[in-house]
């Protein structure tokens, strides 16, 4: 039983919040986390007023409800849906038609980029380039290239994720756990512009749990995908996943405690200690686009012409 609601004491509770210990009534739940959003916004200083913004989104839970939070509680700001459509059987269909309705449910313009009818390519033909390792990393290469190229093409200052803080929290277990110093330098809640067409990436999602945004999108009625990418299964992030959720079983606050401490306490340091090796980017020898890697093609270009090569 979980009885009244501990903010509002009127209505049923019906969310438990382990780190914090409330019991909520959805109105409550709601409320609380689009404020943790805006707190997470001002606190790192990821929007201002003129921004132009492009969301990132794929259909999944975290996505729309980035979306949803933003467009209702940043209304100076201009929002724009961006939608990758990788080409892979059911699924890519299936998650188009979700942005689709979220576009119209916020009334944000949603812009589609489609890797078979822009560039002629399915995912599921880049099997050949990832030498027996899963095709989600060049899935990743290619999301990430394409969303900075299309905000850049059109001129929009700032592109937001649907990061978590499970999502960052399991990121940097991993890096702290190979001691991948340079990784750790680049990951950041508000990544500025470090090169003339690096467009700056915001992740406003990082203060919430994975459980808060399904619970907000469920909450809102936002519509989401219901079946998973077929080349997902069995990645070894999930091993990550569960480890993480064991100790945050046992300690509720683990993961907030934290992202907290890397972020405020322990990035800062290394920033300080690592001054003269700042995070410089090149341009891609083919498409001019900024890379970390000097005087050679992007992950991008690379990928696209071992593909090309093997046709
Ligand atoms: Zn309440
Ligand atoms: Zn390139």
């Amino acid at each position: 039983m979980a009885g009244e609601c501990r903010r509002c004491k009127k209505k049923e509770a019906e969310v438990y919040l382990p780190h914090s210990n409330l019991n909520l009534c959805s109105d409550c739940f709601l409320l609380l986390t689009e404020r943790r959003v805006k707190h997470t916004v001002n606190a790192y200083k990821m929007l201002s007023k003129n921004d132009r913004v492009g969301v990132a989104v794929s259909g999944g839970k975290d996505s729309s409800t980035l979306a949803y939070i933003l467009s209702s509680l940043f209304d100076k700001v201009d929002i724009f849906l961006i939608y990758i459509d990788l080409g892979v059987p059911d699924y890519s269909e299936h998650c188009l038609y979700k942005v689709n309705e979220l576009a119209k449910i916020i009334d944000k313009e949603l812009i589609i980029y489609s890797l078979e009818k822009d560039l002629g390519l399915r995912i599921g033909d880049f099997k050949s380039t990832i030498y027996g390792r899963k095709i989600c990393s060049a899935c990743g290469t290619i999301k990430r290239y394409l969303f900075n190229k299309i905000s850049y093409d059109m001129g929009l200052t700032k592109i937001a994720t649907g990061h978590n803080l499970n999502d960052t929290v399991e990121v940097l277990f991993n890096f702290y756990l190979e001691g991948n110093v340079e990784s750790l330098l680049r990951m950041k809640p508000f990544l500025r512009r470090i090169h003339p067409k690096f467009v700056p990436k915001i992740k406003p999602l990082i203060g919430l749990t994975d459980m808060e945004c399904l619970l907000y999108a469920e909450y809102r009625n936002l519509p989401i995908r219901t079946i998973d990418c077929q080349f997902s299964k069995g990645s070894r992030m999930l091993r990550r996943k569960e480890l993480l959720n064991m100790i945050t079983e046992r300690m509720p606050t683990f993961m907030h405690s934290f992202m907290q401490s890397h972020f405020k306490r322990i990035l800062p340091t290394l920033e300080a200690a690592s001054k003269n090796r700042e995070i410089k980017l090149y341009e891609c020898t083919i498409c001019g686009m900024p890379t970390s890697l000097k005087g050679a093609p992007c992950h991008f270009c690379k990928l696209i012409s071992t593909l090309k090569r093997r046709a």
